[in-house]
């Protein structure tokens, strides 16, 4: 496989941004090697400024659950482009923007507009510890909500592929105030809302755990979540930043049956462009600048050539038939893979829900935190490589989730699973 462009730009690029990328996990840091540059993407497919082309299961980290390059969200993109790229007063497509989300997630009954999933989750804990006059956050190991400083602590995703669960230049001040349960541990939860319940403003979850991987929640364990915040006023917040509109059109909160106070998005709702939302209980919003006191605001905020694009792959996963598409996908993707491990004699399980998939290096079920962190990492890094030559883009990472598209069909899966069967024998 020539790399030799992207070598060259890598060269460059490591002496003028930090580890050569403008975000942590994709330098490869975690798997070795370097990273290859894209030129471009279209559907299931990348392709490197070499001219090599990869199945991609990322989708620029989850955002393009309709393929890349989709022609809809183009032509939207296009359109609304010609007229303005932002104009700093309120637009039209916040308002529709507003009214499907709402529609989609009825939990969401006011929102706010942002730019990342960063900004979302700040926001949403800025708005839990205003509103209960309160200060203490809880969060989950392994869980990441961003790069916010109450999040660095024992977080998920890039922070904890490179070891940094609390980084430098997070004040200890305040992360005392962030408290950290293991997942999918009731009594924890339980233990810690009886000593300090009436301090706590506000929990975040990931409701299904994609920073660790992919870590389903046991059964009850969101109602648990649900039930202790409702009994101490603590304001529960979902980040539904991946699980957003990927897990079911209405999120993990749908999947479940279980209604969170706030919940958070991103990536599939900005349709590939930066984009981010907050939003939930209107009593809760109604305390948002200018209608109340909490402080929250954005240049760029609702830019209509985002919502348009946002808006775009909101009106495709409406379909008929997307989701049963994309779980059923899934299940051909996630059984193949078991079965060429198996075959080569690597112990692999996986954990899936709809559109979104884990891959762990272990013959043991993984429903915590612990159990992620004690897989094979080291095979995880040789099976990562063994596909990317093969032409198979898997997260750079044993501690990301990975994603479908509704573009993956059957010659992707096909071509795939015979990467894999391959792959794994390499490993073994
Ligand atoms: N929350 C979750 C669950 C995420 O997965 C991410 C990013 O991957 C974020 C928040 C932060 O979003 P962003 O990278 O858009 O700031």
């Amino acid at each position: 496989m020539n790399t030799a462009t992207s070598h060259e730009l890598f060269t460059r690029a490591l002496d003028l941004m930090p580890g050569g990328v403008n975000s942590p996990v994709r330098a490869f840091k975690s798997v070795g090697g370097e990273p290859f540059f894209a030129a471009s993407a279209e559907g299931a497919y990348l392709v490197d400024v070499d001219g090599n082309r990869y199945v991609d299961y990322i989708g620029s980290w989850g955002p393009m659950i309709a393929g890349h390059a989709h022609p809809k969200v183009l032509d939207a993109v296009a359109s609304t482009m010609r007229k303005g790229l932002s104009f700093g007063v309120p637009n039209a497509l916040e308002v529709t923007m507003a009214e499907t989300v709402r529609k989609l997630v009825p939990s969401m009954q006011m929102m706010r507009m942002v730019n990342s999933g960063t900004e979302a989750t700040l926001s949403a804990i800025r708005l839990a510890r205003g509103a209960t006059g309160r200060t203490r956050i809880v969060k989950f190991e392994g869980c990441y909500h961003g790069h916010g400083d109450s999040f660095l602590v024992k977080a998920g995703s890039g922070a904890l592929t490179f070891g940094l669960p609390n980084s430098p230049g997070v004040p200890k001040a305040l992360a005392d105030l962030t408290l950290t349960l293991p997942y999918n541990d009731f009594e924890a939860a339980t233990t810690l809302f009886a000593e300090m319940g009436d301090q706590i403003a506000g929990v975040i979850v990931e409701p299904i755990v994609g920073n660790a991987n992919c870590i389903l929640p046991r059964e009850g364990y969101l109602q648990h979540l649900r039930d202790l915040c409702t009994q101490s006023g603590a304001i529960l917040i979902f980040d539904e930043v991946m699980t957003g509109f990927r897990v079911a059109l209405g999120g993990a909160q749908a999947r479940y049956g279980v209604t969170p106070d706030l919940s958070t998005f991103g990536k599939i709702i900005g349709g590939g462009m930066p984009v981010g939302a907050y939003g939930g209980r209107a009593d809760l919003m109604q305390q948002i600048a200018p209608a109340g006191p909490v402080y929250q605001a954005g240049t760029l905020s609702g830019n209509p050539v985002a919502m348009a694009a946002g808006l775009a792959t909101l009106g495709i996963i409406q379909g008929p038939g997307f989701y049963e598409r994309l779980e059923s996908a899934t299940h051909v993707l996630c059984d193949g893979l078991e079965a060429a491990a198996h075959d080569a004699g690597v112990p692999v399980t996986t954990t899936r829900s709809c559109a979104m998939f884990g891959l762990f290096f272990t013959d043991r079920q993984v429903e915590t935190f612990a159990d992620a962190v004690a897989c094979d990492t080291a095979a995880f890094n040789r099976f990562f490589h063994a596909m990317l030559r093969r032409g198979v883009y898997f997260a750079p990472s044993a501690f990301e989730a990975g994603f479908l598209s509704s573009a993956h069909g059957e010659e992707e899966l096909a071509f795939t699973l015979q990467a894999a069967r391959e792959a794994f024998k390499e490993v073994a």
